[in-house]
């Protein structure tokens, strides 16, 4: 009895020493992300940043049997709301041409689609529904990053943001603009759970010429460091909630 006593001390100190080793790696990339965003961080760097968490995550996934590995259809990202939602014609809201990951907040271009929300009055309420519109995880994955700071004299263009990494496909979901956000680094999210509530934080979502709408990228790693790829087909796709 002592011996199974001490076996399963052992085990809880020892899951819990690797649930904070990882939670720690998680919070790491997250404090490389915001370096990115300020500017500053050389490609070395960023490469070896993403090899760490890659590998942290895929580690923390061995051990999880949470994650659907054979579900690679996404959820459309906001509540209530299908493709054509998406703006612009045909997904050409979205162009990638000149953007790099590591240009941080003065990035160029625009490798999203925005989805706008019925919010006449921009009180990020739904018109229909009378209630804030929710932001759901496309698919099963990781929180990586994440923040819930934001003022409207900040000129960070993504405002409250979430980056998630889905291990089933190797791709990053970025979802930009959210009033509040219900999760933080290194948390396991499901597909079709609520992260956030659309918002209009950001330095251009903000403004008054902007309609509500959730800013949304998808990204694979190449070399290292995630490069935008267009997620309109697989959202055109999307089951809906
Ligand atoms: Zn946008």
């Amino acid at each position: 009895m002592q011996k199974l006593i001490l076996f399963f001390s052992f085990l809880l100190i020892s899951t819990g020493v690797l649930a904070q080793a990882d939670t720690s790696a998680f919070v790491k990339f997250n404090d490389f992300n915001n370096a990115v965003l300020n500017g500053g961080v050389k490609k070395a760097e960023a490469q070896k940043q993403f090899e760490t968490i890659i590998k942290e995550i895929h580690l923390i996934e061995m051990r999880s049997s949470r994650i659907n590995r054979s579900n690679t259809q996404w959820l459309f990202p906001l509540k209530g709301y299908k493709s054509n939602a998406i703006g612009g014609t045909h997904g050409n809201g979205y162009f990638d041409k000149g953007y790099r990951y590591l240009d941080g907040n003065k990035h160029g271009a625009h490798p999203a689609h925005d989805i706008f929300i019925n919010d006449r009055n921009q009180d990020c309420i739904d018109d229909r529904t009378k209630k804030p519109v929710d932001v759901i995880a496309v698919n099963d994955g990781w929180v990586i990053a994440c923040t819930n700071q934001w003022s409207s004299t900040s000129d960070m263009r993504g405002g409250k943001f979430i980056w998630i990494y889905h291990p089933v496909d190797k791709v990053f979901t970025y979802y930009a603009h959210n009033n509040t956000i219900f999760v933080s680094p290194g948390m396991q999210v499901k597909q079709g759970q609520k992260i956030a509530e659309v918002g209009r934080t950001g330095y251009n979502a903000y403004k008054k010429r902007s309609p509500t709408h959730l800013h949304f990228s998808a990204f694979k790693l190449v070399d290292g460091i995630p490069v935008p790829y267009n997620p309109y087909e697989q959202l055109k796709q999307a089951k809906t909630l």
